[in-house]
């Protein structure tokens, strides 16, 4: 009785094995797509006008037709 047992239990285990391998290989569809878009926009960088630090485009303020890393920089002249 204990063999059989025993073969039951190796086998629940071995599937449960190869579930899991499954799983790791094939992500769920939700969460590849999630993951892809984030990883491929990678955003411009531009550097300030007047302390020459790169920063990105969406947090430039921009005055006088230049970019400017912060607001106190916009004030500021170009160097
Ligand atoms: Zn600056």
């Amino acid at each position: 009785m204990t063999r059989i047992l025993f073969w039951i239990a190796l086998l629940v285990l071995i599937i449960a094995a190869i579930r899991s391998k499954l799983r790791g290989i094939v992500p769920p569809p939700g969460q590849e797509s999630a993951a892809r878009p984030a990883a491929r926009e990678a955003e411009t960088m531009i550097a300030c006008a007047h302390c020459h630090v790169y920063f990105p485009e969406s947090e430039a303020v921009k005055a006088g037709g230049r970019e400017y890393c912060s607001p106190d920089h916009a004030r500021l002249p170009p160097a």
